[in-house]
C-alpha cells in the first residue's frame, strides 16, 4: 500500500528468518533480479536493506569514493560535476 512517498506492508518472517520483500519495494530500490547484490544492516530498531553499489554510481570507480545520500561517488566525478556547475552558473 502506498502512503505518500513511502510503501507500507506487513509481513511475517518464516521459520528460517526469511521475508519476501514486496515487489513495489524491490522495483523502487532497483532490485531487478535474485542476482542484485544487497547490503543489510540494523539501525537502532530498524533493518535497512539497500542495493550494494561498491563503486561510484557515475563511473564505477571503486577508489577514492565517499557516500552521499546513500550513494557512492568518486572525487573525480565530484570535480567534474563542480566544473559543470561552474560552467552553468
Ligand atoms: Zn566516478
Amino acid at each position: 500500500m502506498k502512503k505518500n512517498d513511502t510503501y507500507y506492508d506487513s509481513r511475517h518472517v518464516d521459520e528460517a528468518g526469511r521475508i519476501v520483500i514486496p515487489k513495489p519495494m524491490r522495483d523502487r530500490i532497483g532490485i531487478v533480479s535474485d542476482k542484485t547484490p544487497l547490503e543489510i544492516y540494523s539501525e537502532s530498531d530498524k533493518i535497512v536493506i539497500k542495493v550494494h553499489t561498491p563503486g561510484c554510481v557515475i563511473c564505477g570507480n571503486i577508489e577514492n569514493t565517499v557516500e552521499l545520500k546513500g550513494k557512492r561517488v568518486c572525487f573525480e566525478c565530484i570535480e567534474k560535476l563542480n566544473k559543470i556547475r561552474e560552467i552553468n552558473s
